[in-house]
C-alpha cells in the first residue's frame, strides 16, 4: 500500500483572466516510508497538488489517497493521516508555540494524556520558547513551529511545502535532522522544492512535475543517471 496515491487529479482554476490548468491528469504513488520530493520549477502545480491533498484546494477531478483513506469518501480518515507544512509562516502573533499546539492537539481531539508538547518542542529545538510569542520567534522558529504543529496528531505521512524559502542554511539543517529523525522512525515525508539540489540531498525518490504534467516519477539513483 502507499502513503499518497492520485489518479488523472487535475485542477483547472478559473480565475479573471480565463481557465488555468495548475495540474493536468497527474497519476503518481508515493511508497509508505519513503523521503518523497516533488519538484518543479515555480508555477509547476506543487502547491495546488498538496493544497488538494490538505483539503484547502477543491480538485477538479481525479482521485487522491492518503493511507489508502480517498480524499472525498473518507475525508476525515484522510485529513487525520497527514500533517502539513504550509508555505507561508502565518502565524497568530499573540500565541506562543505551546498554546498553539494545545489547540491544534484539542482539534484533532488528541486527550490531554497523549499530548506530547514537551516533547515535540524539545524535538524541534524550541523548548526555551514554548511561552513566547510567536511574533517573537526568527523565520526559521516559525518553520519549526510549524513542522512542530503538523506532527502534534502524530500523522503517518509529513508534508513540508517549500520548507527551506526563507531559512538561513544553520536552521536549515537543524530543521532536516529533525525531519530526518521523523522518516527513520517510519514517517513518510514528501516536500515540494525547486532545488534539484534539495531533493538530491535528502529524498530516496522524486517526482519533477512541470506545467501541471508529471515528467518523471523514479528512485532518485534511477532518475539521475538519467539527467
Ligand atoms: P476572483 O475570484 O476575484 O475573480 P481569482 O479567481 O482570479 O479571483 O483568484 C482567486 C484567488 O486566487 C485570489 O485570492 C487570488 O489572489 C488568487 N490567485 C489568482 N490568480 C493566481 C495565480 N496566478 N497564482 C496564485 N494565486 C492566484
Ligand atoms: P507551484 O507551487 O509549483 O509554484 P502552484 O500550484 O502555486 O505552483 O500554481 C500552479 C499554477 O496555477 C500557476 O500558474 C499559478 O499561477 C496558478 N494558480 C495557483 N493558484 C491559483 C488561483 N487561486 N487562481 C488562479 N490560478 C492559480
Amino acid at each position: 500500500d502507499n502513503a499518497i496515491e492520485t489518479r488523472d487529479l487535475t485542477k483547472v482554476y478559473a480565475g479573471k483572466h480565463g481557465r488555468k490548468v495548475a495540474l493536468d491528469g497527474i497519476s503518481l504513488a508515493v511508497p509508505r516510508g519513503s523521503f518523497f520530493a516533488l519538484l518543479g520549477p515555480n508555477g509547476a502545480g506543487k502547491s495546488t497538488f498538496i493544497n488538494i491533498l490538505a483539503g484547502l484546494v477543491t480538485k477538479s477531478s481525479g482521485q487522491a489517497r492518503i493511507w489508502g483513506r480517498d480524499i472525498d469518501v473518507d475525508h476525515r480518515a484522510a485529513k487525520a493521516a497527514i500533517g502539513i507544512v504550509p508555505q507561508e509562516l502565518n502565524l497568530d502573533p499573540f500565541f506562543t508555540p505551546r498554546e498553539l499546539l494545545d489547540v491544534q492537539a484539542g482539534l484533532y481531539g488528541v486527550p490531554k494524556a497523549e499530548r506530547r508538547t514537551e516533547e515535540i518542542l524539545q524535538a524541534v529545538g524550541l523548548a526555551d520558547k514554548a511561552d513566547s510569542y510567536a511574533r517573537t520567534l526568527s523565520g526559521g522558529m516559525r518553520r519549526r513551529l510549524l513542522v512542530a504543529k503538523a506532527m502534534v496528531h502524530t500523522p503517518p505521512v509529513l508534508v513540508l511545502d517549500e520548507p527551506t524559502a526563507g531559512v538561513d542554511i544553520e536552521l536549515r539543517q537543524s530543521l532536516w535532522a529533525y525531519v530526518k529523525q521523523l522518516n527513520a522512525g517510519g514517517v513518510t515525508v514528501v516536500l515540494t522544492t525547486h532545488y534539484l539540489e534539495e531533493a538530491e540531498e535528502l529524498c530516496d525518490r522524486i517526482a519533477i512535475i512541470n506545467q501541471g504534467k508529471l515528467v518523471a516519477c523514479d528512485s532518485k539513483q534511477a532518475l539521475l543517471a538519467r539527467l
